[in-house]
C-alpha cells in the first residue's frame, strides 16, 4: 500500500477541545465542579447548541466541550507532527493518575480522537478537566 493510500485509510482526527466555530460534535457539559460530563451517543454540535441558554453571557466554550476536525498546522498547538496541547495535558496528569486504574469515560469521539490516538488512555483523565479557552 502506498503512503497516500495508507493516509486515505486513516479516519479524520477530531480535536476534543475546539471552539464553537469549528465544532461538529457536542462532546459534553462542564459541571459546577469543573469536570466534563460527556454525552453519548454522538450528538451534532449544531443540534445540541440550538437548545442551550442563549441568554447567558458566558462563552459557549466555558460551559460546554465541543469537538471538531483537527486543523493540524492551522492550530497554534500543532507541533508539526502531533498535538502539543494533548501531550502537555497528558503529561501534567501522568503522575497523578495510575494508567492501570483509569476508567475511560464514555465519550463520543474515542475512535477518531487526536489526543487518544497520540497519547493513549492517559489522555482521558486530563481531558475530563479541560475547559476550552476560546481566545
Ligand atoms: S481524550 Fe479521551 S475522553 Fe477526551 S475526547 Fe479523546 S477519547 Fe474522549
Amino acid at each position: 500500500m502506498t503512503d497516500a493510500a495508507r493516509r486515505a485509510d486513516l479516519p479524520e482526527r477530531m480535536c476534543p477541545s475546539t471552539p464553537v466555530a469549528n465544532a461538529t460534535v457536542f462532546l459534553g457539559m462542564i459541571t459546577p465542579a469543573g469536570r466534563v460530563a460527556y454525552v453519548t451517543p454522538s450528538t451534532p454540535a449544531d443540534v445540541a447548541l440550538a437548545a442551550v441558554d442563549a441568554d447567558s453571557d458566558a462563552p459557549i466554550e466555558s460551559r460546554y466541550r465541543l469537538a471538531g476536525p483537527c486543523v493540524t498546522s492551522s492550530c497554534g498547538f500543532w507541533t508539526g507532527d502531533h498535538c502539543g496541547l494533548g501531550a502537555r495535558l497528558t503529561e501534567s496528569y501522568r503522575e497523578a493518575v495510575d494508567p492501570a486504574e483509569v476508567e475511560l469515560p464514555k465519550c463520543a469521539i474515542r475512535r477518531t480522537c487526536r489526543w487518544f490516538a497520540e497519547q493513549g488512555p492517559a489522555a482521558c483523565p486530563a481531558c475530563s478537566h479541560v475547559v476550552t479557552d476560546s481566545r
